[in-house]
């Protein structure tokens, strides 16, 4: 599972695809609510504002 902004999405992809050999579902953070997790504050490749959850 990746938390990425804008310009590290296509890199969480390849990365996705590279490990799980399978395209990811993506989901825009501000449109989907989890109860049980709280979105991280940060890209998972920089520090900043995450904008997609791909998994
Ligand atoms: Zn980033």
């Amino acid at each position: 599972m990746y938390v990425v902004c804008n310009e590290h999405l296509d890199i969480a992809i390849e990365e996705f695809i590279d490990v799980y050999e399978q395209p990811p579902d993506i989901y825009e953070l501000d449109k989907v609510s989890f109860t049980d997790w709280t979105s991280p504050h940060t890209c998972d490749f920089c520090d900043k504002k995450p904008k997609y959850l791909i998994v």
